[in-house]
């Protein structure tokens, strides 16, 4: 039972979101600046978000030469094109959003490390560059062979090396905080540990409540952006799991490479944090086991990201792991972010398939439109 204070001030808003990861927060915060005075609940069923947006490795990519060829095979040229463009607009909203200092970017460029098994990726650079030509103002891609001395990695294992001045790396604590921050600056309202299912969309107020509260609230739209667990919500909804795993290094003395990197069309990604390497990667080592919503991590994949770590990235050098840990992504069969109208008052939107960093400010202004 509520007291007339609780009802009046915190049961009813025009606009309830369920998820508090980066694309929930960013279409809350695109509501406002489109209509400041409409009342936002957030909804999160964590203490801390808990699906992907604060367990990422903390890129501002928009893919590899050999993702976005992959891409292209999957979805054909104009497709992959758009969704480039798309991801480097979302980008470049986060920043203007946030400003680079809240977001800890700092633009060291990006690098793909090139295997005998993906070396032919070369022959495609001015090809890709050329269809890329009205995204980006120079070139994308160059190959450089020298960094691969400067920067340390097995020659005998990374054949080429592929530079973007375009790829940035963030810090993806800072950047979440900020756009917490933000949202309740604007007037967002955020609750935490609160597990939510829908009761009914069918009238004109929505009725959400909660496996681990006797709560319900109440509202005029309801958005979901719950990624990998929307299917929990929504059973209708296609979006598997995919869980990454990740491992963070002790400080490395003299680490001779400053930047983000690709490997395998984006199945492996490292990068300096400082002195330190975070490096992630290796679902495709078992598909099967790592389409999972539970967070964790297994000795296969992790032992995999050490030994290439040891054998690529730092051939002859000491190091040491200090963390491990796990988010989980969802994937849809396009590769594609969707928008999906599921009732009148109701819609779900998700930024997907790993790269929700890029893509989340673009999609939360296209989900701010409906409605407000
Ligand atoms: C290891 C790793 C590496 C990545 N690398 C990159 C990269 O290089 N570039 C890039 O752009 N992206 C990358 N990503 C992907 C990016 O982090 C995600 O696409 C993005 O964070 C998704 O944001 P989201 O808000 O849609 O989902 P999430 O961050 O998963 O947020 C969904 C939220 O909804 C909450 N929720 C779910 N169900 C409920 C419910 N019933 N009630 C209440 N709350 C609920 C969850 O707790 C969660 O906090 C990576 C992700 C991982 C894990």
């Amino acid at each position: 039972m509520y007291s007339i204070w609780e009802k009046n001030s915190f049961i009813h808003y025009n606009c309830i979101i369920i998820g508090s990861g980066i694309l929930g927060l960013s279409t809350a915060i695109s509501i406002k600046e489109r209509s400041p005075s409409t009342e936002i609940l957030i909804l999160e069923r964590g203490t801390l978000p808990s699906g992907a947006s604060t367990k990422n490795a903390g890129f501002a990519c928009f893919g590899s030469l050999t993702e976005i060829l992959s891409d292209i095979k999957r979805n054909g040229e104009s497709e992959t094109v758009s969704l480039v463009e798309k991801r480097w607009k979302g980008i470049n909203m986060l920043r203007q959003r946030l400003g680079d200092e809240k977001m800890g970017l700092l633009n060291y460029g990006g690098s793909e490390l090139l295997k005998e098994n993906n070396i032919t990726a070369l022959d495609e650079i001015g090809h890709v560059n050329h269809l890329l030509r009205n995204i980006f103002d120079s070139d994308t891609f160059v190959a450089d062979e020298r960094k691969i001395n400067e920067f340390g990695f097995n020659k005998d294992v990374v054949k080429s090396l592929v530079f973007s001045p375009f790829e940035s790396q963030i810090d993806t604590g800072v950047m979440i905080r900020s756009l917490i921050a933000m949202a309740q600056s604007k007037g967002v309202m955020i609750i935490n540990n609160y597990d939510a299912v829908i009761d009914d969309d069918s009238a004109n107020t929505v009725k959400v409540s909660a496996k681990n509260s006797g709560v319900t609230f109440t509202s005029n739209k309801l958005i979901s952006c719950s990624n990998a667990f929307t299917s929990s919500i929504l059973p209708q909804i296609m979006i598997k799991p995919g869980r990454g795993q990740v491992i963070a290094t002790k400080p490395v003395a003299g680490l001779q490479f400053k930047g983000v990197f690709h490997m395998d069309e984006g199945y492996y990604y490292f990068r300096n944090y400082g002195e330190r390497i975070i490096f992630g990667g290796g679902r495709n080592l078992d598909f099967t086991g790592e389409e999972t919503s539970e967070f964790g991590t297994t000795d296969m994949i992790i032992k995999s990201l050490i030994n290439i770590l040891g054998e690529v990235i730092l051939p002859g050098r000491e190091f040491e792991v200090e963390m491990t840990w796990s988010g989980i992504m969802g994937f849809n069969e396009s590769k594609l972010p969707e928008i999906i109208q599921i009732s009148d008052n109701f819609t779900a939107g998700f930024c997907c398939n790993g790269m929700g960093v890029a893509l989340a400010s673009y999609v939360a202004e296209q989900l701010s439109e409906s409605g407000f």
